[in-house]
């Protein structure tokens, strides 16, 4: 079976300035102006045009092998492939698709899975959600709740998750659920596709700080789910789930939203007429500065992934720096417009203040809290001692 558009050329032939010359021309001539940089996550009906458009080109699944329908990229080149996305400022779809259930699936999936998922997922038709989260299982995954059991030829799903991006926008979702109650923690935790269509599937978007519903809570009463849609074996989900942390890791890491950041805090200086401020020049360069390190950190870490070594985990690190140094800035930005930064109505450039420093808040909490962080880097890079 094939999968996916043929590639009009072997990209990983072409040099690295090429690729990207390549790739910027075709961003910057096609993405749409008025979606770039759009402060919150944009729905199918926003933006899938663009992608279906990425998708008939063949260009949807960048770090997907060739033989299944991606572009085939090796790291380098797919580090150029993001980073002209972001410089663009392209906005991000409900991709977890194409960046975790495809890898997953090519890795770990059945042929029959492959051939039921890969190529809709492609094709966009399918649109995957995350479903880790629970009410009282966040940081602590291991001591999720939500039970699958066998029935037949299908699982039977009860339970609930929370903070699902845009499941109201999915079509499906790879969730975690408790297949053996009485086994040790992770042991007991298998890894399922659902469909979102499928009866006893509620789903309530849930309101955030800046009034955009991009998260949801999932209910699941009585859901089957075919067998067929085990990843992996029964109760062995987490090793399927620790998979996924690989290379992705740099990606949280990338300056890229503390550049933007600082784009928004100039912005505000020059509303607020401070340009000439020595204090809030002062702070402003060093915020510039601080992203200029960055910026050389995360390059030092690209470099591993160039050369294809392990990424280590000390690109906990990049975590911590990229999102608190994007945070200092956002606030600052918030105190430089006074006022009119917070008394504001949207559409006003004012408002690009206060949606920067909501934004800011989610991504110290998403992919691992920075405490979790801290302990990753503080037990394993630092080996210090762990009560
Ligand atoms: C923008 C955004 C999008 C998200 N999207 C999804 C999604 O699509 N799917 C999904 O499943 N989830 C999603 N999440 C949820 C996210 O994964 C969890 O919020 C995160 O894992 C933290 O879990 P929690 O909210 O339960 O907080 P908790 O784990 O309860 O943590 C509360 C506080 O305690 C601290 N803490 C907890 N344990 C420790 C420890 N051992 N040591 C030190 N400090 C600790 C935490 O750092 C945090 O400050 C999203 C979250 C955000 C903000």
């Amino acid at each position: 079976m094939t999968f996916g558009v043929e590639q009009e050329r072997d990209w990983n032939a072409l040099s690295d300035v090429e690729f990207r010359r390549i790739v910027r021309a075709e961003f910057e001539g096609n993405y749409p102006e008025a979606l770039k940089n759009v402060p919150y996550r944009m729905r199918w009906s926003e933006n899938g045009a663009w992608y279906l458009r990425m998708a008939r080109k063949g260009w949807i699944a960048p770090n997907w092998p060739l033989e299944y329908g991606g572009m085939g990229l090796e790291p380098g080149k797919l580090l150029i492939f993001i980073e002209e996305g972001e410089r663009c400022g392209i906005g991000r779809f409900l991709d977890l698709g194409i960046h975790m259930i495809g890898p997953v699936l090519i890795q770990w999936g059945t042929p029959e899975q492959q051939k039921l998922f890969l190529p809709e997922i492609l094709a966009c038709e399918q649109r995957w959600c995350q479903g880790y989260s629970e009410p009282s299982a966040g940081s602590d995954l291991a001591s999720l709740r939500t039970r699958a059991t066998r029935d037949g030829d299908e699982f039977v799903v009860n339970g609930q998750k929370i903070w699902t991006t845009l499941a109201d926008d999915a079509t499906h979702m790879f969730a975690l659920v408790r297949t053996d109650p009485g086994a040790q923690k992770q042991r007991g935790i298998s890894f399922l596709l659902i469909d979102m269509t499928t009866p006893g599937i509620e789903v309530r978007p849930i309101r955030d700080l800046a009034g955009h519903e991009e998260f949801c809570e999932v209910f699941f009463d009585n859901v089957r789910v075919p067998v067929m849609n085990l990843v992996g074996e029964l109760n062995a989900g987490w090793s399927v789930t620790k998979s996924l942390l690989g290379f992705e890791r740099i990606f949280i890491g990338s300056p890229k939203l503390p550049e933007y950041g600082l784009v928004v805090l100039e912005r505000a200086v020059a509303a607020a007429g401070l340009e000439a401020d020595a204090a809030v020049s002062d702070q402003v360069s060093q915020f510039a500065m601080d992203v200029l390190h960055l910026r050389d950190v995360y390059e030092k870490f690209a470099e591993r992934m160039r050369r294809r070594e392990p990424i280590g985990d000390d690109v906990s690190l990049l975590k911590l720096w990229a999102t608190e140094t994007y945070q200092a800035i956002a606030s600052y930005a918030l105190e430089v417009a006074g006022e009119p930064g917070v008394l504001t109505t949207p559409g006003e450039p004012s408002a690009e203040v206060l949606s920067d420093f909501y934004r800011s808040r989610g991504p110290t909490i998403f992919a691992g809290t920075n405490e979790i962080q801290r302990n990753i880097l503080a037990r394993k890079v630092l080996q210090l001692p762990m009560s």
